[in-house]
This record gives C-alpha cells, structure tokens and sequence, in this order.
C-alpha cells in the first residue's frame, strides 16, 4: 500500500495529479497541460470551469446548501419543467446524485407500475449483454456482468439477461412476469454500440404489444452527447416511458434523474421512494446552468459539426493504421474504435503525450471530450492518436478479449 493511502483500491489512477481545468484542458500541479478527451468519463459536457455553472453554484452558495424533499425545492420544480417541456412523454421526474440511483428508481417505478395495475408478478427486468447501469447491488444485477457480480453474493432474482441485438431471443424471452426492458440507446462500458434506430422502435412496438415498460439509460450518452438533448431523439417514434439521466446533465457536480411519463411514475406516492440530497439546491443550480447551456439548438449543432469532422479524422486513421484499428465505434462525442491492438496501451501512449482518453469493453479506446471542444482540439487529439497508433504498429500480436 502506497504510505498515507487509505482510500480503498478500486481505481488504478496515474502518478499526475489534476489541480485545475480549463475548458478542454487539465493542469498539474506544475502547470503541465493536458487535453481531456474523457471529460470524467462523459460527465463535464461544458468543459472545466465553465463561468454558467460556476456563476450558478456560487450565487446558490451564498443562499441555502440544503433542505430535503420534506421542503419545497424550486430549482428542482424548475429544472423538471425544462426536462418535460423538451421530451415529450416525460411528465415526472424524480432527482438522484448519480446514475445508479437513476437507475435504481426507473426500475422500482416499473415494477409499481405492474404492481398497482393487478400484476405483482410483473417483476423481471430484461437487459443485454454488454450494458452497464452502475455498481449498486440492483444495478450490477441488471447489468449482468459476471466481472462486476462475481465475489458479491448470489445474483438477485427479477433480471434476465439477453444477447445483444437478437430479437428472437427477445421475443422468446418476454412472458406475464415481464415488467421493463431496459437499455442504452449507446451502450457506453460495453463498447460504444449504438442501437439502430429501427431497434430502438421495435423495441418500443414490442413494449407496446405486450404491455410492459420500455426504459432508457441515458446516463452516457445522454445530455448533448450524441448532438441530440438524448440519443434516443434520433429515432423518432422510439419514445420510453422512463428514462434515466445522470453524468453529462449535472456537468461535474453530482446529480441524476429519474424521468417518467404520469402513467408509469402514478404509483410512486409518499412514502414509496425518497433521497436525502435528492433535488438539492446547490446540484439543482448547476442542473439548471448546464440545461440552459446544452438545451441551445446552437451548441448542439457545434457538437454535431465537430463529431462529424472527428469521425471523419477516425476514417482516416483508419485507413492508415489497418493492423491497429478495427473498426469504428459510437456516435456524436460518445467515440472511439475497437482496436487490434490492446486499447489500454495505447491509453497509456497517449497519457505520455499529455492527452486523456478511456477505455471499455470489446477492446474499444473511448473518447468523450466535453461538448464544447472545436475542430483545433480535434486536430490536436488526432496528431497524438497518430504518434501512438505508429508506436502501437510495434507492438505484439494481439488477441482481443
Ligand atoms: C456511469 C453509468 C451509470 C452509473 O452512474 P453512476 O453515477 O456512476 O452511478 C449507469 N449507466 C450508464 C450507462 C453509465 O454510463
């Protein structure tokens, strides 16, 4: 254990330490300067200190830090007003400080709903190989990552795990004691899969059909990521009836939410569910800041203008480097390609030349810069990825996991 190191060793973070950022950039200590192109793992959509949120949390600062759902919380009256007068089967929301949670109160709105409806039998959630949904216990279940479940216990009853993308064995797999289907539209931890558009309303048509409920995370790939407000505003007629929300929509500080059309949130009455810091003052202010910001049909255009020149320059290293790029992966500023060589090398090249990416599952190198990067960071991240890919070239044979 490395001296005076207490916290528990879940993460293996690199010797740099971060004191400051500045939009697309980070500083250490000594003032070294590096170009974010992970943004906290799809979490600061406006970049680091950003004057909107920051004026917003400070004002909020000065006035009152905390008061519970017990009291009347009027950034959170607000801020659900902006997100259903922009989604048009959200009706409800409920606030949370992170996805888990997000994801926690979709699921127990779903099985209410049945519940209330006469069918307390209605209780599996179906998901897909390759989701992630966060690390609660719930959540991990849902997820079904034998990785992430192994060593806590049995798995939870209530979730049933499908291949992704076979639509017979989804169909086969829907019975009376169904409640939800739950998914990304852009699988993040999974690989950066998208789901087609005409998945997304077939999955919708088939919710329909069978009477259960159709929920999405957009915990990643929501919040101006894909150049859309939510990824699922690409495919029209593919509305859910709850959705979860959480990293990008709270820009750096930490918040979530539970949204719902009032149908599917009737049953969630007092008593039924609740958060401490639910709501927040201070979170609901900068949820408000980061709405006004990312709601701008200017600032999603940018996005798409520079994840359409991005991936454009992902073409081209393609083609340059066909021993070290597979394919391409993701939408918008949810980005990256599946590599042949070992993606986390090259996410340690690219920390030598001062540049921060992620990695995820299928050995895809993910990138998910904040939303307010130009064509000069593109420029500047691509100069990088080149230098690494021609190291990677070297680099042994690998076989992808
Ligand atoms: C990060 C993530 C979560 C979990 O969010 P936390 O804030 O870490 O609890 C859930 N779903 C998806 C798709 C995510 O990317």
């Amino acid at each position: 254990m490395a001296q005076g190191d207490h916290l528990y060793n879940t993460y293996r973070p690199p010797a740099q330490e971060f004191v400051r950022g500045e939009g697309a950039y980070l500083y250490t200590e000594n003032g070294d300067k590096y170009l974010d192109f992970i943004a906290g793992i799809s979490v600061n959509c406006l970049g680091h200190n950003h004057p909107a949120p920051k004026k917003a949390l400070t004002e909020q600062a000065d006035k009152v830090w905390h008061l519970s759902g017990m009291y009347q919380l009027t950034g959170a009256k607000k801020l659900a007003k902006k997100y259903c007068d922009a989604l048009p089967f959200a009706e409800k929301v409920f606030f949370t400080n992170s996805g888990a949670e997000a994801i926690e109160c979709a699921m127990k709105t779903a099985r209410k709903f049945h519940y209330d409806n006469g069918q307390p039998e209605r209780f599996d959630i179906i998901t897909f190989q390759g989701a992630f949904h966060g690390r609660t216990f719930a959540t991990i279940n849902a997820g079904g990552n034998p990785k992430y479940l192994k060593g806590f216990g049995p798995a939870l009853p209530g979730f049933i795990h499908l291949p992704f993308g076979d639509h017979d064995a989804l169909k086969e797999a829907i019975s009376d004691t169904t409640a939800a289907i739950l998914v990304e539209p852009v699988q993040g931890e999974g690989g950066l899969r998208p789901l087609p558009a005409v998945c997304l309303r077939g999955l919708r048509e088939l919710c329909d059909e069978k009477g259960i409920l159709l929920i999405y995370d957009e915990v990643q790939c929501g919040a101006g990521r894909t150049g859309k407000l939510f990824a699922h505003q690409w495919a029209e007629g593919a509305e859910p009836d709850i959705m979860a929300v959480a990293k990008g929509v709270g820009g750096g500080f930490p918040m979530g939410a539970c949204i719902a059309t009032e149908e599917a949130a009737a049953g969630m009455v007092p008593g039924t569910h609740g958060s401490t810091y639910g709501g927040n003052p201070l979170a609901m202010a900068v949820g408000n800041a980061v709405w006004d910001e990312i709601s701008k049909p200017e600032f999603l255009a940018q996005v798409t203008r520079v994840s359409n020149f991005l991936m454009q320059q992902f073409e081209g290293l393609k083609d340059e480097f066909p021993t070290v790029v597979d394919e391409l992966r993701g939408k918008g500023l949810l980005c990256g390609m599946k590599l042949k060589k070992p993606a986390i090398d090259v996410r340690a090249m690219m920390l030598e030349r001062k540049m921060l990416g992620g990695s995820a599952g299928d050995n895809v190198l993910r990138l998910a810069p904040s939303l307010i990067i130009t064509e000069d960071h593109v420029r500047e991240a691509i100069a990088v990825l080149r230098e690494c890919f021609e190291e990677a070239k070297g680099l042994d044979d690998f076989e992808a996991p």
